[in-house]
């Protein structure tokens, strides 16, 4: 249903929709908190009220969870035998792999949403390193796999990208049919940049409208083969400006958010961009060009060529901040964009 034009065309249907959704909800609710206090008062006999107040008020915050929750699609770029970039040296300890760090930073963030009350949907695991670290091996290992159906480890780095396009919508799709509004879910990829030297801090990328497809159409096995696969991905121009408007203006908070916590950024008109040039033809990465999450990003979390920055990230202290920054851009999001608001 996500793919087709009838919902696609309509912003306002969707509003209603999820406003008659609401209504369910507090319906069930009603009868939720009725049946409570009949189990409450019976229990009152035995136990006193102060049972009651507390069986009514778990009551109330497991309903509070239930009203469309923030749904975050995390992924942690590269992994398994793709460690995307690499800069330093062994001999001034400073060498980092950009899968390494970036997959730290995810599970710092992942501890931080959760405690938000925000749900996490992460494209990447490592079933050896399921919390965030101190110390960022100088070793990389190589048994990241992506979180499809069959898993993916990654051998290759072109086909671990399409296979995320495919698992990201996938995702979406999911919480689509669930009746989570679309605004709600996030796609946030990480990533940390290998410019020149003399460059560094963040930078966020969101899709510009001009540098999208009409579709993403793969027919080799390895992608057929995975319950995730979609046989044709189509984008609408209409969409697909939408989809930079809000992205965009995401991209901004998390700047902002960055500043705030002193960390390091490209200087104001350059931070956060619709394309990046490859070999003078201006491109997007295939993530965003090819989300259906109208608001995706991409955030390169700092310049790993750069010795400073390289430095900082090695710090878990730094890690942490990165993963704070970025986190609470997503409550600032909220807050700021209140016609779609998400109840956390
Ligand atoms: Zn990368």
């Amino acid at each position: 249903m996500w793919l087709s034009e009838e919902y696609l065309g309509s912003q306002t249907n969707d509003v209603s929709s999820r406003k008659t959704s609401v209504k369910k909800t507090n319906k069930k609710k009603t009868k939720k908190i009725k049946s409570s206090k009949a189990v409450a008062s019976k229990k009152k006999l035995k136990r006193g009220k102060s049972t009651q107040k507390a069986v009514a008020q778990k009551t109330k915050s497991k309903r509070k969870n239930n009203v469309h929750k923030i749904h975050v699609i995390l992924d942690s770029g590269h992994g398994g035998r793709d460690p995307g970039a690499s800069a330093g040296s062994r001999k001034n300890k400073d060498i980092i792999y950009e899968d390494e760090v970036v997959y730290d930073i995810s599970k710092r963030m992942s501890k931080l949403f959760k405690k938000q009350g925000i749900i996490v949907h992460p494209t990447l695991a490592d079933p050896n390193q399921k919390q965030p670290i101190r110390y960022l091996s100088h070793r990389h290992d190589r048994d990241e796999h992506l979180l499809v159906t069959p898993r993916y480890l990654t051998r290759n780095a072109r086909i671990g990208v399409n296979m995320r396009v495919y698992l990201v919508n996938h995702i979406f799709k999911q919480l689509r049919k669930k009746k989570v509004p679309s605004e709600n879910i996030l796609f946030i990829s990480l990533h940390g940049d290998a410019l020149h030297s003399s460059l560094s801090g963040a930078m966020v990328y969101y899709p510009d409208h001009r540098l999208r497809r009409g579709r993403f159409i793969l027919s080799s096995k390895i992608y057929r083969k995975r319950k995730e696969y979609i046989s044709k991905l189509t984008y609408n121009p209409r969409d697909n400006k939408y989809s930079e408007k809000l992205s965009k203006s995401f991209g901004k908070v998390i700047i902002n958010q960055f500043r705030k916590l002193r960390l390091r950024t490209h200087r104001v008109s350059s931070a956060v961009r619709g394309y990046l040039y490859r070999k003078g033809i201006k491109t997007l990465p295939a993530v965003l060009r090819y989300s259906k999450v109208p608001t995706s990003v991409l955030v390169e979390i700092a310049n790993l060529n750069n010795r400073l920055d390289r430095r900082d990230l090695l710090k878990s202290k730094t890690r942490q901040q990165i993963a704070k920054a970025i986190t609470n851009s997503v409550t600032a999001h909220f807050d700021r964009s209140s016609g779609l608001v998400a109840q956390r």
